[in-house]
């Protein structure tokens, strides 16, 4: 996946020439001022969602993106598989687990209760099929503090696909610029690269 966020429409469309078919933003307005000029440009790849997503946003986010990639409670799953089937849309999703200590990571505890919860409750969510698990990994210039997290991503994964054999767990959302090949050595199936393809994002203000 290619993290286009920051970064303006004409850059997803030099990179969907080269050959990129899925890209991820984590903003919904941003996404959607970008949105206008993608149609002219005719970009048709995937577009993910990979930022946290507050629930009075869900419908405006099931209506720009082709995925979900961090949802991270019960309420939101049902926010958004209420706004799909409204909409007559299929929205796979993935959920975001939260393995990192650092405040600001949003994210599924996975020892809370939520988790099993939401999971007992997606098979009746119909518009919202799970596709996996995601993560971030904390911030550390030592790739081995992102391995640990990243494989226990996995097999948090390997549990509840033993446990929960009726949903989808295939995919594995771990790895960035900074982390991924220790992420693709833990089994990641899906690598969110930003800054080693677009170059440095400009610092928010
Ligand atoms: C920005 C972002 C990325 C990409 O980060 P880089 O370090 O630029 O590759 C990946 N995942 C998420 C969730 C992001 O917000």
């Amino acid at each position: 996946m290619a993290v286009s966020k920051t970064h303006p429409a004409e850059a997803l469309a030099e990179a969907e020439r080269s050959g990129i078919l899925l890209f991820g933003e984590n903003r919904v307005q941003e996404f959607e001022m970008k949105r206008p000029r993608l149609r002219e440009l005719g970009v048709a790849a995937q577009i993910h969602l990979i930022g946290h997503l507050q629930a009075n946003k869900s419908a405006r986010a099931t209506e720009l993106f082709d995925a979900v990639d961090t949802v991270d409670s019960l309420r939101l799953a049902e926010r958004l598989n209420e706004a799909a089937s409204h909409l007559n849309k299929t929205l796979p999703i993935l959920l975001e687990i939260k393995l990192s200590p650092e405040p600001t990571k949003a994210g599924l505890d996975p020892d809370a209760q939520e988790l099993p919860s939401l999971l007992e409750r997606l098979p009746d969510l119909p518009s919202l099929p799970l596709r996996g698990l995601m993560t971030i990994a904390p911030f550390d210039d030592n790739p081995e503090i992102a391995r640990a997290c990243f494989r226990r991503l996995r097999e948090i994964r390997d549990k509840l696909a033993r446990t929960h054999p009726q949903l989808d767990f295939s995919t594995l959302s771990m790895g960035m610029s900074g982390d991924f090949e220790v992420a693709i050595e833990e089994g990641s199936t899906l690598i969110r690269i930003g800054t080693a393809l677009f170059g440095e994002r400009p610092r928010p203000q």
